[in-house]
């Protein structure tokens, strides 16, 4: 059993560079955006760029499993706003079919934010119906529901919100979890100790499961358990600390999926690649 092990690397000229710039940090999995996360329309990815990506990435080593595609920061679909609603649809299913068109099999989002004009139920069930919809209309991608901090009114902090979404999914086999480590401890499950780490295990099996686990973000924290802010900290000099890297790298049930950092210093990623593999 093997970790997979990269960082968010940057496509900036195409989604090419993304392989060239994973590789050259040592990773062996990587994730990516696919279009201008920061704006609602995006230009569709020719027909040479998608041979060229599928090319590069068989020629490259990775595997198309573990690359793990996130969607625009724009999107909500738990919107109470119809404006913003239709076009997160719209960019979803664009983020959606793009995963697919690249010959990806995963593709990580941020669940939504009620904005206080919703409960959290129906903004809950409004994203699994929104899932469910994206999902008719694509074949092969899983659907990642990443855990958050909790910041705002953004749900999925609590592993209930993300099992309440699950259960209105009909296709259970085509939606996932990505944990987000600093998400987890921000959101208020307190991983920098055994017993800590032991306990948000335990209730992420019982809530949710993992066998619905298909990706990591691993992160450290700049802020402590139940902070509700989302500010990542370069691995181990963070609230999470050393000794919970340790932890998980010898943790097996995180072996054979993306585990991709989003912590702040790029030119950090290949050090700190090494020493993970190193623990
Ligand atoms: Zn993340
Ligand atoms: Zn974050």
């Amino acid at each position: 059993m093997t970790k997979y092990i990269g960082a968010h690397v940057s496509a900036s000229g195409g989604v090419c560079n993304a392989i060239l710039n994973a590789e050259a940090i040592g990773a062996s999995a990587f994730a990516l955006f696919t279009r201008n996360q920061r704006s609602w329309v995006s230009k569709p990815l020719s027909t040479e760029e998608i041979h060229a990506f599928k090319d590069l990435l068989a020629e490259r080593g990775f595997k198309p499993e573990y690359v793990l595609p996130h969607d625009s920061y724009l999107i909500n679909l738990g919107s109470p706003d119809e404006e913003t609603f239709q076009k997160s649809r719209a960019a979803f299913l664009d983020e959606m079919q793009r995963a697919q068109q690249l010959g990806l099999q995963l593709m990580n989002f941020h669940p939504g934010s009620h904005l206080n004009k919703i409960s959290e139920e129906e903004c809950l069930d409004q994203i699994a119906r929104e899932i469910n919809r994206a999902l008719d209309q694509t074949e092969g991608v899983t659907a990642v529901i990443e855990n958050t901090a909790g910041q705002g009114t953004n749900l999925g902090w609590k592993f209930e919100h993300i099992a309440r979404i699950i259960e209105g999914v009909e296709d259970k086999s085509r939606v996932g979890v990505c944990i987000d480590t600093c998400h987890t401890i921000a959101a208020g499950y307190d991983l920098s100790t055994e017993m800590g780490y032991q306990f948000a295990m335990e209730e992420f099996e019982r809530v949710v499961g993992f066998k619905y686990l298909r990706a990591v973000h691993l992160n450290d924290s700049k802020k402590g358990a139940g902070s509700h802010v989302d500010r990542h900290e370069v691995l181990g000099e963070g609230f999470l600390g050393k000794a919970f890297f340790e932890r998980f790298m010898h943790d097996p049930r995180f072996d054979e999926m993306p585990i991709i950092l989003e912590t702040p210093d790029p030119m950090r990623w290949a050090d700190e690649i090494r020493w993970l593999r190193s623990l």
